[in-house]
């Protein structure tokens, strides 16, 4: 039973129902792993023992009745940034420090509703604006694989959780790169869905054209059983799509049969490779990696293809305009007034907003709004906010012509594997190591991150896998295909194997 963090998902809803091991002692493994070596990660804001017990128990009671769905009783982690309803939602930030949600977030309702167990809420970049946990007022969170180093971001907490065996898997959420990023540091599968495909609802806006929740796992197998829950139209969320979701384990289990007796799997699919995502700046470890990889899925019989790409320079410099602006929209409900922090004794109304915003926001949240106020502003809106929108077509539309010659298109998912903390890196060097994920949400795209190696300090190198929309079953057939042959996701972080 001592090693029930290292089972996949697959492998926990067979044990529940086998009745090898009750959701309760599943639930007390995870629970007793975070009391034990959280210390050394600080991946969770909020740990919820007592509900979790709750609901173990009640997964257990279906259980025995014959009456569990595929998950019942299996526990998961949720970023800090979905509400729920009675528990901490703080999204990183002072400013929700003391936020109790009156609500569940649609997923986390969704994951109730399936009979999935939380165990806590994860840490973040504040607000979900960052790329190494760094951000979060509830300090850093370290990465499993090599505490001294940052498990990447937004979603850093979900990574290091699933990476340091504290959950099966997890949520997170992903504008720019924060699910992509944080499970190509941590050794992880991740995915986000493309836009539309999971509801928004109770999710604390940060860019709200570009937000989207999706799963970390182990696998991109693990990936798709909480996909499974995550997806399907909300009418509570009008960006939320109504179209039919696929069963993507049935999906992935089906392809695998077909496959069989076949070496080839990927036999027909064609990876187009943007020769602008391996130029200057792609640390050469991280390449070698990459490659690798590509050659493995040759030798499953995909084909690789040269495609264009927009500039990842000017990618990055669209997002960098487009999703501070919508920054400061959403967050300009925070003023001190309705909830979140306050300030001691305002003097008037302006110093209540004033004091309220300064106070309660971290550094990096007040440069975004004021680089989106900025961009937002009557002199400038025309020259860099409705410029960036025009530039956000095109590279739309350079997505659209690369997927006329090939299926998926492959990249780094990162230039570099997880950096010290502490590394004082400027806010720009910062950015530049988004340069590849952030070209998926200005497009609205599915894509997904998975482990393709280490570098010589054994940290994780990721590649990212980018599919037209709505097509995130090829993605998670093409990882399931090399996961098939390779063990790269399969090694535990040293702190999952303490
Ligand atoms: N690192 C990017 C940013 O800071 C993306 C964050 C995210 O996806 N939430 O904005």
């Amino acid at each position: 039973m001592s090693e029930l963090h290292t089972f996949s998902v697959a492998q926990l809803a067979a044990g529940l129902k086998n009745k090898d091991f009750s959701s309760t002692e599943l639930t007390q493994h995870f629970l007793n792993r975070i009391a034990k070596h959280d210390k050394a990660t600080n991946s969770f804001i909020t740990v919820t023992p007592e509900q979790a017990l709750a609901q173990a128990a009640a997964a257990d009671k279906l259980l025995a009745e014959g009456k569990g769905a595929d998950l019942t009783g299996v526990p998961l982690a949720h970023k800090d940034i979905f509400c729920t309803q009675g528990v901490l939602t703080t999204c990183g930030s002072k400013m929700l420090e003391n936020f109790v949600a009156p609500y569940n977030a649609t997923i986390v309702e969704n994951c109730q509703n399936s009979g999935l167990v939380m165990l806590g809420k994860t840490s973040m970049d504040e607000f979900a604006m960052g790329s190494d946990n760094e951000s979060s007022y509830f300090g850093a969170v370290h990465n499993p694989w090599d505490i001294s180093r940052v498990p990447g971001g937004s979603s850093g907490g979900s990574a290091a959780a699933v990476a340091a065996g504290f959950a099966p898997f997890a949520t997170g959420s992903d504008t720019g790169g924060s699910i992509r990023q944080p499970a190509s540091f941590c050794g992880l599968t991740g995915i986000k869905p493309t836009y539309g495909r999971v509801s928004r609802y109770g999710m604390v806006a940060y860019a709200s054209s570009f937000d989207q929740a999706g799963s970390f796992g182990k696998t991109a197998e693990d990936c798709a059983y909480l996909l499974n829950v995550l997806s399907g139209h909300d009418s509570k969320d009008s960006t939320s799509a109504n179209k039919d979701v696929p069963d993507f384990v049935a999906s992935l289990s089906a392809k695998r049969q077909a496959n069989a007796s076949h070496d080839k799997p990927l036999q027909g699919l064609r990876i187009g490779i943007p020769t602008e995502y391996f130029a200057d700046g792609l640390n050469s470890e991280v390449k070698a990696s990459v490659e690798a990889a590509l050659k493995q899925y040759q030798a499953l019989g995909a084909s690789l293809v040269d495609v264009n790409l927009t500039k990842p320079e000017i990618t990055l410099a669209t997002y960098y305009l487009l999703a501070p602006a919508e920054a400061s929209s959403n967050l300009s409900r925070y003023d001190g007034v309705r909830y979140g922090y306050r300030c001691e004794s305002p003097k008037n109304l302006e110093d209540l907003y004033t004091r309220s915003r300064s106070e309660g926001f971290g550094a990096e949240v007040q440069r975004r709004i004021l680089m989106g106020t900025y961009a937002l502003s009557a002199g400038y809106f025309d020259a860099y906010y409705v410029k960036a929108q025009k530039v956000r077509r095109l590279i739309s539309q350079d997505f659209a012509k690369a997927f006329e010659s090939c299926d998926v298109i492959a990249t780094p998912t990162a230039p570099t594997t997880a950096y010290k903390i502490g590394a004082s890196l400027s806010p720009a060097e910062i950015y530049m190591g988004d340069v590849y994920t952030i070209g998926v949400n200005l497009a609205g795209l599915p894509s997904l991150s998975h482990p393709v190696g280490f570098d010589g300090d054994n940290l994780p190198v990721g590649l990212q896998l980018i599919a037209k929309a709505w097509d995130e079953e090829t993605l998670l057939q093409t990882a399931d295909a090399y996961q098939q042959v390779t063990d790269f996701h399969q090694q535990p972080s040293p702190i999952a194997k303490a």
